[in-house]
């Protein structure tokens, strides 16, 4: 069977779905692989390192295909030639999506996407978010770090002390823990605040203090936030106050599965920072937990610079595409019987991933 890599064609994706070393896995279960040329180049993997491992690189390699991946969906041009029954595994934002779902229904495509992996242990070396959160928020962390213009780390010189940078993280996922983390390696001060109960003592085993508010917490299913009232984000936002006026850097993360970004900052609490601190907001895409953010932009607000994230996996795209095409190859090795591309529908992964199969859309709201 054949399992083609295409070129990810959305503006500003620089990932690529494959990774010429994971090549050799894939071969070794059964698979010839096409890469379409090109695609790896975002991520510095080119061509003659696929070739190397064992794959057929071509400008056509969707017409025979039994599996294409990608990182985002698939456009229209690859698609028109697929054969009819085909399997994509991309992220496949299908609400977003109905027209393109009518036409996987209508061409009988197997779509399984990558954000659907359920957070179970079994399905952790599959879960795209959790790895391409990572990515972010490293990325976040970096990104405050280089426009804050101030040391991080404290540094006791004969020239006097340099005071350590002052950093508070709002949302302590995975994306969150790991910009404390790194700001934390930086030498910062950080501080961090999530509404999660669990998510304090997470907080403390990255060496950050737990920002503790005398509001209740709020636990969604499967372990996510859920959404606030609009009294109660009111109440945070006055308690956050003071913790955001006196950072140098204010890193935000939160989200609520399947809802706008909350909204952490105003623009008032932001006037209240110190001239030249920065915030970084890594869910400018779904709305910005920070007010006046702009995905993929930097605005001035008063005597603050706010960075708004826009697709931050790829701004790294060596290790992300390292990282989601291991979850890749998880996810195929899980969906491979005897060499044959064969998903059993039964799973708990497989079919909480599927979007679209037989002829069927499986999400409700697809
Ligand atoms: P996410 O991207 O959905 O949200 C980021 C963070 O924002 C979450 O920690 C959330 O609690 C927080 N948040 C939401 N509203 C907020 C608000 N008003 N104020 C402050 N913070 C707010 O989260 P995620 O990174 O996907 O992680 C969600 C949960 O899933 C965590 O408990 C994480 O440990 C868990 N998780 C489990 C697995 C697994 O079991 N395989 C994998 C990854 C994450």
């Amino acid at each position: 069977m054949r399992i083609a890599v295409a070129r990810d064609q959305a503006p500003g994706e620089a990932r690529v779905a494959m990774v010429p070393d994971l090549v050799g896995k894939l071969r070794a279960a059964g698979y010839q692989v096409t890469v379409q040329a090109g695609a790896g180049s975002g991520a510095l993997l080119f061509d003659p390192a696929y070739e190397v491992a064992g794959a057929l690189v071509t400008e056509h390699p969707f017409d025979e295909a039994d599996v294409v991946l990608s990182v985002q969906p698939l456009d229209a041009n690859c698609l028109a030639p697929l054969p009819s029954g085909a399997t994509t595994i991309s992220f496949f934002p299908y609400a977003e999506r109905p027209t393109d779902v009518a036409l996987r229904r209508e061409r009988k495509f197997t779509t399984f996407g990558m954000e659907y992996v359920p957070r179970i242990s079994r399905a952790q070396s599959m879960d795209a978010l959790s790895s391409q959160a990572l990515v972010a928020g490293y990325r976040g962390a970096i990104v405050a770090a280089d426009m804050l213009g101030q040391f991080f780390p404290l540094s006791m010189t004969a020239a006097g002390t340099v005071p350590p940078a002052q950093v508070v993280v709002l949302g302590a996922g995975v994306a969150g823990l790991q910009a404390i983390a790194t700001c934390r390696r930086l030498g910062a001060v950080v501080k961090g605040y999530d509404v999660r109960a669990a998510a304090a003592e997470e907080i403390r085993s990255m060496g950050a203090q737990a920002i503790e508010l005398p509001l209740p917490t709020l636990e969604g299913a499967g372990g996510y936030a859920r959404e606030m009232t609009e009294d109660r984000a009111q109440r945070q936002r006055e308690l956050l106050a003071s913790y955001i006026a006196a950072a140098d850097a204010l890193i935000t993360t939160a989200a609520v599965p399947g809802r706008r970004a909350p909204l952490l900052v105003t623009t008032e609490m932001i006037m209240q920072m110190a001239p030249g601190s920065v915030v970084i907001d890594l869910a400018a895409e779904a709305g910005g937990n920070v007010e006046g953010v702009v995905a993929g932009s930097v605005v001035r607000v008063g005597p603050v610079q706010l960075w708004g994230g826009a697709n931050v996996p790829s701004q790294m795209p060596g290790p992300a595409s390292r990282l989601y095409a291991q979850n890749v190859l998880n996810v195929i090795m899980l969906m491979t019987r005897d060499g044959r591309f064969a998903p059993d529908f039964d799973d708990e992964i497989t079919s909480a991933m599927c979007v679209t199969h037989a002829g069927n859309v499986l999400r409700d709201g697809g």
